[in-house]
């Protein structure tokens, strides 16, 4: 409780205090049935409820219900630019970003999307709803990209999009291999960065040099803040404003804007959490190498995953069974099932890792 209550009184000052027990975290961590540990959809459960209410009390005093919230867009747009090192017009708001992935379906991606397997599912879920076609390519082995292969998929495409780093695996593609791509590609570029803050590779100033390279970005990760629906894109100026067009005129909230300003004048906390999402990360990775009957994935996010031989229906219900909700993908990569572990505290993982314990051997 102390960890908590000192996060919210010194936001920026204090140094993060991240130890909190099992049973304090666990409250913090409201999923049905009560008691079960969501470790299911990358949330960040590193930063305390207590900390993000105080952030909510404070945001609904500060707007004004009866209009539009027109200032607030510039307000938030000006605190993003100013800690992403671009320009205000190089973003365009939304309601959070898979509203805005869609959104880029539609106008760029009519003839075709082209991505990299395995990937994040929403994609081929609203091709499919939009009736886009979907084309894809697979990591190689060793989770490289197979350049050859993927540029002739992608003639036939007027989209590509990269979710980097990876979910569900947490890798990343590097720099190089995708300035190749966009420089070469005739279409547009869509990184999909939400775990970016997570990893060692950012690339959201390749828009100001590529002028059909698009970041997507949220708040529901780094900024722990899932519930308010906000996501961003960063991209070159005249093509925000051809997805302006697109989009409603008001598609997010004044209490999501002024909550995430809030957010934004915390960035130096928000760092601190990021850092401890990496130690944790190393952690967790080293606890998880120690079963030789797992294959862990090095991670770029706040998630690490493994692939076994077990049965995924088995390995859900049996850590459900102890406490813990994981996401499980069947048959990828060879592994009769994949498990996807958002990252915790550390004496969440603890309990998670005793539990794990039981189910592999
Ligand atoms: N992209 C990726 C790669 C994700 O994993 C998620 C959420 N699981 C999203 C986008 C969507 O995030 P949101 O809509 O909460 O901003």
């Amino acid at each position: 409780m102390k960890a908590c209550n000192t996060s919210i009184q010194h936001t920026q000052e204090q140094e993060y205090k991240p130890g909190i027990s099992l049973i304090e975290a666990s409250r913090y961590i409201r999923a049905p049935p009560e008691n079960i540990i969501k470790l299911n959809a990358n949330e960040n459960l590193f930063v305390p409820q207590e900390f993000m209410l105080s952030i909510a009390k404070e945001a609904i005093e500060e707007v004004d219900y009866r209009l539009y919230p027109n200032g607030l867009v510039d307000e938030v747009c000006e605190k993003l630019a100013n800690y992403l090192k671009v320009d205000k017009d190089n973003i365009l708001l939304g309601c959070g970003s898979d509203q805005l992935i869609d959104l880029l379906m539609l106008t760029f991606g009519r003839s075709g999307v082209t991505t990299i397997h395995p990937t994040f599912t929403y994609y081929y879920y609203r091709c499919k709803l939009h009736g886009i076609p979907y084309r894809y390519t697979v990591f190689n082995r060793d989770l490289t990209v197979n350049t050859h292969e993927l540029s002739r998929i992608l003639e036939k495409s007027s989209m590509f999009i990269l979710c980097n780093p990876n979910n569900p695996l947490g890798h990343v593609v590097s720099e190089n291999i995708i300035r190749e791509i966009a420089e070469t590609f005739k279409g547009i570029v869509v990184l999909d960065e939400a775990y970016a803050e997570f990893s060692t590779i950012q690339l959201h100033k390749l828009p100001l040099e590529l002028n059909n390279v698009i970041i997507v970005r949220t708040f529901s990760k780094s900024f722990a803040a899932a519930s308010i629906r906000l996501g961003y894109i960063v991209g070159p100026a005249e093509v925000i404003n051809t997805i302006r067009k697109f989009q409603q005129p008001y598609p997010v909230s004044g209490f999501s804007l002024k909550f995430a300003s809030l957010l934004l004048d915390r960035i130096e906390y928000f760092r601190r959490v990021w850092n401890e999402v990496k130690r944790v990360r190393d952690w967790f990775y080293k606890e998880l190498k120690k079963y030789s009957k797992l294959h862990v994935f090095p991670s770029q996010a706040n998630f690490v995953s493994f692939g076994c031989n077990i049965e995924c229906e088995r390995v859900s219900s049996e850590l459900l069974k102890r406490g813990y909700i994981v996401r499980v993908f069947s048959n990828i990569l060879g592994f009769k099932c994949l498990v996807r572990v958002t990252l915790a505290p550390i004496s969440i993982l603890k309990g998670f890792i005793k539990a794990l314990t039981e189910v592999v051997n």
